[in-house]
């Protein structure tokens, strides 16, 4: 099946060359109530919105308001970067650090919630602001790169942090920084022997895909294996554009991954959840979580309920196969981390049988085995895993 992807043709006076600039994009980010109004009629909401400001930083890339249908007021890309006055007034759980990063911070920039993994943000730049941002206590502050104090603060954590495997690449949007940047963040990263994986966490291709050359996926693939994880949340964001910087990351291997977010009046319907799981997957982008919108403050408007977003599941596991599936979400408010929600199927539950009910009402019973090897009979067998890893997993 071949999908069609919208082009998206630069605004009328602005040069070819300027709109696939990436730096052009950034310098000329819609930031302003004016900026806004020459794309969009602004509603009142809207200008109450830059009127009273919100607290959270503006912007927005031109590619990325091009994306909108401008006449339409509730347009979904529209929704996610022209503030309202729903931003300000304060309704229902409304947290300013909802995930507690803050009470996991051993260094200025570092996340540490999980044993073997690091968030590391290293700059507080997006090129665009999502108006439901769950970083909003830390992102768009323009402190920028991280100064070279705390970068060196946050690389002697990490040097002495030995059982950390992976370190996810964050912000802010790692990928506003210059190639040079980043290149030698990654050199860094990689002369630390235990770190495994790297991920970079981006929107990029979402928001400027131009950002996205052959030169840097080429530098990120030498520090290998480093991973993409981008975040569609449309399938409208899914453009021509969009496709090619995807498809330069898989064509380069760097795995990708994509993490959405349901939000409230912009995707809460499993069709369009459907829509963009399948086109990225046909992208080889494997749809990877659908989270709940965070509490962070502004962002009541956005959240779904969770019955809502498990009935979306509920419906989406009969339409998408399990590459396609998004594992629904949410982020425990105070820093509990992640847990996953997933519908019930069970029915019945009594002396080790279990009902369950398909996703098209089909019933059938699980009963247990008569035995089972207990999980400390396998342990002689991790001594070979544990080789494995320090033969670099074959790679020598
Ligand atoms: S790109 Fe990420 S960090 Fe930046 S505003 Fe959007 S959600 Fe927040």
């Amino acid at each position: 099946m071949k999908f069609s992807f919208r082009t998206i043709e630069p605004w009328p006076g602005v040069q070819a060359e300027d709109w696939s600039s990436w730096t052009w994009q950034f310098r000329n980010g819609l930031t302003k109530a004016e900026d806004f109004a020459r794309v969009f009629t602004l509603s009142d909401s809207e200008r109450e919105a830059f009127t009273r400001g919100t607290g959270f930083q503006v912007r927005s890339t031109p590619y990325y308001a091009a994306l909108a249908d401008h006449t339409d007021l509730e347009d979904p890309v529209r929704r996610m970067i022209v503030p309202r006055a729903e931003e300000l007034a304060p309704q229902g759980q409304q947290i300013s650090d909802p995930l507690g990063e803050r009470k996991h911070s051993p260094r200025e920039r570092v996340i540490h919630r999980y044993p073997d993994r690091v968030l590391f943000l290293v700059t507080d730049q997006c090129s665009l602001y999502c108006r439901y941002c769950l970083r909003k206590h830390f992102t768009g502050q323009e402190q920028a790169f991280v100064g070279s104090k705390d970068y060196e603060a946050a690389l002697n954590y990490l040097r002495s942090a030995t059982g950390v495997r992976e370190v996810i690449l964050s912000g802010g949007d790692p990928m506003t920084l210059s190639d040079g940047r980043l290149e030698r963040v990654l050199f860094d990263l990689r002369a630390l022997e235990h770190i495994e994986i790297i991920r970079i966490g981006t929107r990029m291709p979402v928001v400027c895909p131009m950002r996205v050359s052959e030169e840097t996926v080429k530098m990120l693939r030498r520090f290998k294996p480093v991973y993409l994880m981008t975040h569609f949340n449309h399938p409208r964001e899914l453009s021509a554009d969009a496709a090619v910087a995807l498809e330069r990351f898989v064509d380069h291997g760097i795995p990708s991954f994509n993490q959405m977010v349901l939000l409230n009046g912009i995707n809460n319907h499993a069709a369009i959840v459907q829509a963009l799981s399948r086109r990225l997957l046909f992208l080889r982008v494997k749809p990877y979580y659908m989270f709940q919108c965070d509490p962070s403050e502004g962002s009541e408007h956005f959240r779904t309920s969770v019955d809502q977003s498990l009935a979306i599941q509920r419906e989406l596991w009969g339409r998408l196969s399990g590459l396609a599936m998004p594992n629904l979400s949410l982020d425990v408010p105070g820093g509990g981390g992640k847990v996953g929600l997933v519908p019930n199927f069970e029915t019945q539950h009594e002396n080790g049988e279990r009902t369950y009910s398909g996703w098209d009402g089909v019933e059938g019973v699980y009963t247990n085995p008569t035995s089972t090897v207990e999980p400390e009979n396998l342990e002689p067998y991790l001594s070979e895993w544990n080789e494995l890893k320090s033969q670099n997993y074959g790679k020598g």
